[in-house]
């Protein structure tokens, strides 16, 4: 199948077909960077390099899904789902399973998500008895992730002054022992944070040439999306892990590095060059995403930044409309704007609500949108904010579960000792704290030998200690002989979280005990297609991982159509048919923290760079000249990217004023006094309700064929499908869908099909697969 080429014009033929050795590819927005990063994939099989040695870093989980279903197109088989394939994060996670082990991890490591790290920190603070008002543990942990992330150890720390010396400046001086106790606390719980997963790849790879020469053998077809937003930490795994064979291929756009508050380093494309030697270089041109508008303008703010890489977009694409700008009296007005436009650009274009994206600078404009489009009964999902995973009700119950993993992990002790209360009040647990410190053992080894310290602990307390330790012990032996639900059931019920929150009987509780029961159909979800999976490795550390790496957008399957609300910064790489960029006002957009610099204020206009392209046919541009904002109505000034675009790609819905500022304030004007004053009056999110009303999703199916046994699909462990399944065979799968069998293998109980499904390839236990031959 060689004719896919057809599918890249010349310049994007080029870097596809480009032998082994470097290769760099630095081109604007929509130009097809994807797109040949995902063909130079199915392009090596095609020439028969093994999957097995490709691996390929996606910005998330979901783009390296369809990039994966991408190549099984192309290459027609099986082979691309040994590619390795995902972000940084999970790639690497997946890669300390098999070899933590040389750093002192066990294999089931656990994975502390940021709130865990923060309350780490927290606890640290207070027990190294600090001011929390000047130790401020969200700052901490900013800073402990910068160091990380720069590679900068507790060791580097201590011998550069340069550092010390900034944190006793800054009136913080025992921030490095903070860092300090922090790092022994997370190795002694068998735990690892986000920026672990990279700075021990990084040890790993360093101190043992061995296992680096094993990866680099394994690797040796390296592909980086998104390039430009790289930080330290994983440049150097790239550079380790390529500098054999170096055949590593780059994709990214200087003028879309958008992260470098978190430490992500425009300089890892300047020095790429320097880093590799005879480097291919190719420059893409042409975009095929967006109108030709849309391309200008966003061509005409990019042109606004001094320290920007020579690079022409242009597009054969149609003209299409003009950009649009909207001003509105407040922010609740600037919602019903926007969702009365989309509802009309819906209505008469007939199109689905799923080609509609409202784009935002912070996380906290949502509420007005969400509040506008509700009323409007338009579905929509937010993408980032708090996510299902780390509801509280929620990580209580996956504490419960990481435990009996993982024993050591402190944070999920902590979360559950007392979790429902069992009168294990916080002196104990500070003692038991303390104890595990001096002993350097974990906080549950303390417990389990309780009788043999002297911790000054009641008998009383330490009976409840026992039975708790005894407890998790209990679960563990469940976990050897049941699959994850049955467990994760068991302890719902068992420890009584599920009746805490029944008890409560508030609308809130009834929502923390709906959310648990989504958990286990979750849960339940995983357990089916595991049993299904022929070769399948984990079970309930298999699903923990995913859960502690999971992002919203990787588990947004496309299945229910809604409009994305999403932050620029989430947004990067995607694309939608309308785009809504909303808050285009001074100190919001660009940001107030981003003013200071030449530097910070070209990021925010890379930003908004960002913003603009992603839209293919149509762009609304948004303000409101009052806003809420900390709890107060402020006077809002339009942002000054509005005036950078360049006015012959521009529309304003809104009359201009008199002022000569093409946009400024109309506060004084009748337009304000038609407010609806009462919209003036913050509205606080109410908890529990759903944010939409859409078609239900496969968990809500299932609750509800439980609730009416009349529309139930047969469940159970014997399958009764057709047996007259076929190599061709065309089925249908509840979870999967559509697919067409390739192969047969087995008889009897371990008869297995190998069934290309839309998105992805499964081997399934026929006894188990619910399929339907169709
Ligand atoms: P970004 O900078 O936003 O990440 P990108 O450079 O990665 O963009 P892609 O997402 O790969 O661009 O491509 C943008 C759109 O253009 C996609 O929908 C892609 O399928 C389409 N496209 C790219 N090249 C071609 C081509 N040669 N023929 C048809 N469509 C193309
Ligand atoms: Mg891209």
């Amino acid at each position: 199948m060689d004719n896919f080429l057809d599918g890249l014009n010349e310049a994007q033929r080029a870097p596809v077909v480009h032998k082994d050795g470097p290769l760099m590819v630095i081109a604007g927005a929509g130009s097809g960077k994807t797109r040949v990063l995902t063909y130079r994939i199915a392009h090596l099989m095609n020439q028969g390099v093994d999957s097995f040695n490709i691996l390929a870093l996606t910005f998330t989980n979901k783009a390296a899904r369809e990039m994966k279903k991408r190549i099984a197109d192309i290459v027609g088989n099986s082979e691309a789902k040994n590619l390795w394939m995902g972000t940084f994060h999970s790639v690497f996670a997946k890669l300390l399973r098999f070899d933590g082990d040389k750093l002192g991890y066990p294999s089931n490591f656990t994975i502390y998500d940021t709130q865990d790290s923060q309350r780490l920190i927290a606890s640290i603070i207070k027990e190294m008895g600090l001011d929390k008002d000047i130790y401020k543990y969200k700052q901490i942990q900013n800073r402990i992730s910068s160091y990380k992330n720069s590679l900068i150890t507790v060791k580097a720390y201590f011998n550069n002054p340069d550092l010390v010396e900034a944190d006793a400046m800054a009136k913080r001086p025992r921030t490095g022992e903070i860092y300090q106790n922090y790092v022994e606390r997370c190795f002694k719980a068998g735990a690892m944070d986000f920026d672990d997963l990279l700075l021990r790849t990084n040890e790993l790879l360093t101190r043992f040439p061995e296992v680096l020469a094993k990866y680099q053998d394994r690797f040796r077809y390296i592909l980086v999306d998104e390039y430009q937003d790289t930080n330290h930490s994983q440049y150097l795994i790239v550079k380790a892990l390529s500098d054999r064979y170096q055949n590593i291929c780059v994709v990214g756009d200087d003028a879309q590095s958008i992260y470098s508050f978190r430490g992500a380093n425009i300089s890892n494309i300047l020095n790429f060059q320097k880093d590799y030697g005879e480097v291919g270089m190719y420059r893409l041109e042409q975009n095929y995403r967006s109108t030709k508008n849309i391309v200008n303008a966003a061509n005409s703010i990019i042109a606004k930044n001094k320290n920007q890489l020579d690079k022409v977009v242009w597009t054969s694409n149609d003209e299409g409309s003009l950009i649009k700008i909207h001003r509105s009296p407040t922010d609740a007005e600037e919602g019903r704007f926007v969702a009365s436009s989309i509802f009309e650009n819906k209505m008469q274009q007939q199109l689905p609500n799923g080609n509609f994206a409202v784009l935002y600078r912070t996380n906290s404009q949502s509420r007005a949108i969400e509040d506008a489009l509700r009323k409007k009964d338009i579905p929509y999902r937010i993408y980032g904010g708090l996510s299902f995973y780390q509801r509280k009700e929620i990580k209580d119950v996956l504490a419960y579960l990481r435990l009996v993993i993982n024993p050591k992990d402190e944070e999920a002790l902590k979360r559950v000792v007392n979790f429902p209360v069992r009168g294990i009040g916080q002196t104990t647990i500070d003692k038991l704290v303390v104890a595990a410190n001096h002993y350097g053992r974990s906080i549950f080894e303390v417990m389990e030998h309780l009788g043999k310290l002297d911790l000054k602990i009641n008998s009383g307390t330490k009976t409840k200690l026992q039975n708790f330790v005894t407890m998790i012990k209990s679960f563990q032996i469940m976990n050897e002989g049941s699959d994850a639900f049955v467990l994760a059931e068991h302890i719902a019920k068992k420890t009584g979280i599920l009746l805490e929150f029944k008890k409560d009987g508030t609308p809130e509780g009834i929502a923390r005990m709906e959310n648990i029961e989504e958990l286990l159909n979750g849960i339940q979800d995983f357990v089916e297609g595991q049993k299904e999976l022929a070769d399948a490795t984990g079970g309930l550390s298999e699903f923990l991982e995913d859960v502690a790496l999971a992002t919203d957008l990787d588990k947004d399957t496309g299945d229910d159509d809604r409009v994305a609300l999403m932050t620029i910064h989430l947004a990067k790489g995607l694309e939608f048919p309308y785009v809504y960029i909303v808050g285009m006002e001074e100190d919001l957009f660009p940001s107030a923290m981003s003013m200071n610099t030449r530097s910070e204020l070209e990021e925010e206009r890379r930003l908004f760079y960002v913003a603009l392209t992603r839209a293919e046919k149509q762009a609304y541009l948004t303000y409101a000249q009052n806003r809420y904002r900390w709890g107060k109505l402020i006077d809002a000034e339009p942002s000054r990217f509005l005036e950078e675009i360049d006015e012959k790609y521009i529309e304003n819905l809104t009359p201009i004023d008199n002022a000569g500022y093409r946009y400024k304030s109309l506060i004084d004007s009748d337009i304000f006094g038609e407010v609806d004053k009462s919209t003036l009056r913050q509205v606080k999110p109410k908890s529990g309700t759903p944010p939409t009303i859409a078609r239900p999703n496969e968990n809500q199916l299932r609750k509800l064929r439980k609730l009416k046994p009349e529309i139930a699909t047969p469940v159970g462990n014997t399958n009764t499908i057709d047996p007259n399944l076929a190599e061709g065979s065309l089925v249908n799968h509840t979870r999967f869908g559509k697919g067409k069998v390739i192969k047969i293998e087995g008889v009897g109980n371990d008869k297995k099909a190998e069934i290309q499904f839309e998105t992805t390839i499964k081997k399934l236990l026929l006894r188990f697969a619910k399929l339907e031959v169709i």
